[in-house]
């Protein structure tokens, strides 16, 4: 994409804001990479040679919650020591422009809202949320080494991260806020999503197909590419300073 494809794109997706009484944002792990946490699926996302699929599920928790641990332990660690990028201020800043507004992201490190998003969706969850076994209370534990196994301070059960997990379905209440927000969006975009997770990736075509103006922005071309009116080529901090900034 030439400067002046990406110009005239930008200026198609400006007017489309102005004229937006309604306006949702999904984000992917794309919009962190920027802050310098790695995705999944590139190789920096890789621990000890396992693959994200191998320890983000139930049965290897059930199997070895030491070893899941460990893994969460070094992504805990890895995120706590960045902030929010240009991308996440930007889409705090669009927030405060729509009374009608909508974050759902699929990211779990928290930094929406540290860039000031004040309500975000969390699909999969949050790395800083633990949820007892046992008990099911959930609380924060920002503990960085966390101790591993962790234990519930009510009943000393096995605490697990509050992570929608491979195989796991998703609240159904985060769903039902996703849908709503879905069905009544003027403008949408998709943010840093490859667009192969489930059903975050179904979520454009939702919206679009109740009327919604779609509009992606990712470095590369992804699964969900061919559902956008407009893809725009770049990094989400870039790109979205440019929308929102300009
Ligand atoms: P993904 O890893 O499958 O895809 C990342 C996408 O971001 C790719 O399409 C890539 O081209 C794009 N990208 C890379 N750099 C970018 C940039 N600077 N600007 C914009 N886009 C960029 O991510 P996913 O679709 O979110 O799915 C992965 C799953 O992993 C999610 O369920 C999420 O919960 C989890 N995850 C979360 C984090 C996090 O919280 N930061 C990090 C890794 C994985
Ligand atoms: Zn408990």
């Amino acid at each position: 994409m030439s400067l002046s494809q990406l110009q005239e794109k930008i200026g198609i997706v400006k007017e489309k804001l102005r004229k937006a009484g309604s306006v949702t944002v999904l984000t992917g792990a794309g919009l962190s990479a920027d802050s310098g946490i790695p995705t999944f699926r590139g190789a920096e996302g890789l621990w000890k040679n396992f693959r994200a699929e191998e320890l983000a599920t139930p049965e290897a928790f059930l199997k070895d919650s030491g070893l899941v641990w460990g893994w969460y332990d070094w992504r805990r660690t890895i995120i706590a020591a960045k902030e929010p990028n240009a991308g996440h201020y930007m889409i705090a800043e669009l927030e405060k422009l729509f009374s009608r507004f909508h974050l759902i992201t699929q990211n779990v490190d928290g930094l929406h809202e540290k860039a000031g998003s004040t309500n975000p969706i969390e699909l999969h969850g949050n790395i800083w949320k633990v949820r007892c076994t046992r008990c099911g209370q959930i609380s924060f534990n920002f503990d960085v080494p966390v101790k591993i196994p962790p234990e519930c301070r009510s009943c000393g059960g096995l605490l697990r991260p509050h992570i929608v997990w491979f195989g796991e379905s998703l609240e159904p209440e985060n769903l039902e806020k996703s849908y709503a927000a879905l069905a009544n969006s003027d403008l949408m975009f998709v943010i840093g999503t490859s667009g192969v997770v489930q059903p975050a990736a179904s979520f454009a075509g939702m919206a679009r197909s109740r009327g919604a103006f779609l509009v992606e922005i990712n470095p590369e071309e992804t699964a969900i590419s061919e559902v956008m009116d407009i893809a725009l080529q770049g990094k989400a901090g870039e790109i979205l300073q440019l929308i929102v900034n300009s």
